[in-house]
This record gives structure tokens, C-alpha cells and sequence, in this order.
């Protein structure tokens, strides 16, 4: 789902993640370089032969079902409970998804992506 294929360039020195993310703020400070590279290495969906339990199928949104979407947030939860990059995770969705022509889709940052939706129309409203 990430767009950029910005390397890290050779010798930039990373910062080591975070095991949580006390301040969000502290995640829009960091370049997309890095918050790629942490997700990329640290993630707990890092694993290829798993990836799919990040990509369940979304609810009907021409059917909204409150307990359907409540699941799946339960759901997505608790697959990325214990990731040591959640919050540089979801600052890296919110930026990609922030991007007019990407949509949300999947887990990602322990969240759903109606969910993300939010934050990004939240995000874009105060920076307009
Ligand atoms: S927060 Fe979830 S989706 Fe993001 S890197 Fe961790 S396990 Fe993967």
C-alpha cells in the first residue's frame, strides 16, 4: 500500500523505533524514509507468508453494519497489539492515504481503514 519506494539513503543514520508512541507529533517530525524503513524492518506484519491477515475483507460500505465494523476493529486491534513501529505505522498510512488518489484499505496501525479515513480528513481539515 505504500507508494514511495524512497530508499534510505546509504550512511543516514536511523533512529531506533520507539517500543510506543507517547506523542504523535513526534511521528509527523519524521521523514517518510524512515518511517518506511522502521515498519519495513520491525513490523510485526513483516512476514510475507502472513500478510494477508492484514487484508480481511472490508464490510459492505453500502451496508453498513455496526457490529460488522466493530469486529473488524476488534480484530484489527488485536493482530497489531505489541508492534514496536504501531504509531510510525499508521503515520505512514495517514500520509499515504492522505494522497488524493489512495484509498484505505487493510489493517494497518492497529487500525480499520473508515477509521484512518477519519484521522485524514481530520489532518487535512486543520491544514487547510
Ligand atoms: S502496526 Fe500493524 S500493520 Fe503496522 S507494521 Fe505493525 S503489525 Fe504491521
Amino acid at each position: 500500500m505504500y507508494q514511495s519506494t524512497e530508499p534510505v539513503p546509504v550512511g543516514t543514520a536511523v533512529p531506533p523505533a520507539r517500543r510506543r508512541s507517547p506523542r504523535r507529533v513526534s511521528m509527523r517530525r519524521l521523514p517518510y524514509a524512515v518511517l518506511k524503513h522502521r515498519t519495513g524492518a520491525a513490523g510485526k506484519c513483516a512476514d510475507r507468508a502472513t500478510a494477508d491477515r492484514w487484508f480481511p475483507p472490508d464490510p459492505d460500505p453500502r451496508c453498513p453494519d455496526e457490529g460488522e465494523r466493530a469486529a473488524y476493529e476488534d480484530y484489527a486491534r488485536a493482530l497489531c497489539a505489541g508492534c514496536q513501529v504501531i504509531g510510525e505505522c499508521l503515520e505512514l498510512a495517514l500520509r499515504d492515504e492522505s494522497q488524493p488518489d489512495v484509498q484505505a484499505h487493510g489493517v494497518f496501525g492497529g487500525l480499520a481503514p473508515w477509521v484512518r479515513e477519519a484521522l485524514v480528513r481530520a489532518r487535512l481539515a486543520v491544514a487547510s
